[in-house]
C-alpha cells in the first residue's frame, strides 16, 4: 500500500496553557457546544476516513485528559515547553506506528472547526507536492506598527497567506527539521516554518476561513456558531 492509500496519523499539540485566553483551565478543555474543545477537535479528525489514529501531546501535569473511546486509536504523549516541542514529542511517539517516509498531519487542539473537505484537499494535493499546509489568503490591509503604535508602513497583501492547520509532511523529514530548528534556538510557530528552513517549499492549499484558532473568549462563541452551522 502506498502513502496515498494508507491511513495517516495526526499529531495534535494540546499541551498549551492558554495564557492569552486567561482563566483557570487550559483553553483546549473549555466547553464548546457541550463538549471539551479538544474532544471536538479529535472527533473532527477521527471522523475523516483518511485519518488512521490521533496522537495527542498533553502537558506533563494535565489533570483534564480523559481517555477518548472510539473506533480509531487515540493516544497521548507528554508535550513540551513550546508548541514545537509538543509537536516533536507527538511525532516521535508516532514513530513505530508509521514509517519515516509516511505522511503525517499536525493539527492544533485549538482548531475544532476544521472541515472534512479541507482535510481531504490537503491530503490529495499535499502528498504529490511532498508537503503542504492549509492556509488562507490575507484579505485585510496590513499595517506595520512603529513606536507608540503609530503606523510605520502599509505592507503589501498580495501573496501573503495566514498559515492554518492541519499541515502535512513526511514523518522523518519533519522530525529532522524540527530537531534542527530547536537545536539552533529558533522559535518555530508552525511545521512549515521548520520545513522551509530545511530547504522545502510547502504547498499552500487554500482552506476555509471558518477553521479558526480559538484564542480569546470571543473566538469560543464564534466557534460554537460555526459548529452549529456545520451540523445544520
Ligand atoms: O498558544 P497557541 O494557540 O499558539 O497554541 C497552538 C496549539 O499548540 C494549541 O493546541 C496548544 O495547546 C498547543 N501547544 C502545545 N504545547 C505548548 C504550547 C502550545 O501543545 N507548549
Amino acid at each position: 500500500m502506498t502513502s496515498i492509500e494508507r491511513g495517516l496519523w495526526c499529531v495534535v499539540p494540546a499541551a498549551g496553557r492558554g495564557a492569552r485566553f486567561g482563566g483557570g483551565i487550559p483553553k483546549q478543555y473549555l466547553t464548546l457546544a457541550g463538549k471539551p474543545m479538544l474532544l471536538r477537535t479529535i472527533e473532527a479528525l477521527t471522523a475523516h476516513p483518511r485519518i488512521a489514529g490521533v496522537m495527542v501531546a498533553i502537558a506533563a501535569d494535565d489533570r483534564h485528559w480523559q481517555d477518548v473511546a472510539g473506533t480509531k486509536p487515540v493516544m497521548t504523549t507528554t508535550g513540551g515547553e513550546q508548541r514545537a516541542d509538543s509537536v516533536l514529542a507527538g511525532l516521535q511517539a508516532v514513530r513505530g506506528k508509521a514509517r519515516d517516509d509516511d505522511f503525517v498531519l499536525v493539527h492544533d487542539a485549538a482548531r475544532p472547526c476544521v472541515r472534512g473537505d479541507d482535510i481531504a484537499r490537503l491530503i490529495e494535493q499535499g502528498i504529490p507536492a511532498g508537503g503542504a499546509l492549509l492556509a488562507a489568503p490575507v484579505r485585510d490591509t496590513l499595517k506595520r506598527s512603529g513606536p507608540r503604535q503609530r503606523v510605520e508602513v502599509t505592507e503589501p497583501r498580495e501573496a501573503r497567506w495566514r498559515a492554518l492547520t492541519p499541515q502535512l509532511f513526511r514523518l522523518g523529514e519533519l522530525i529532522g527539521a524540527l530537531q534542527s530548528a530547536i537545536a539552533a534556538g529558533i522559535s518555530i510557530t508552525d511545521e512549515a516554518m521548520a520545513m522551509e528552513r530545511a530547504g522545502h517549499r510547502p504547498l499552500l492549499v487554500e482552506g476555509s476561513e471558518s477553521n479558526i484558532k480559538v484564542t480569546t473568549p470571543d473566538d469560543l462563541a464564534l466557534a460554537e456558531f460555526i459548529l452549529a452551522r456545520q451540523t445544520a
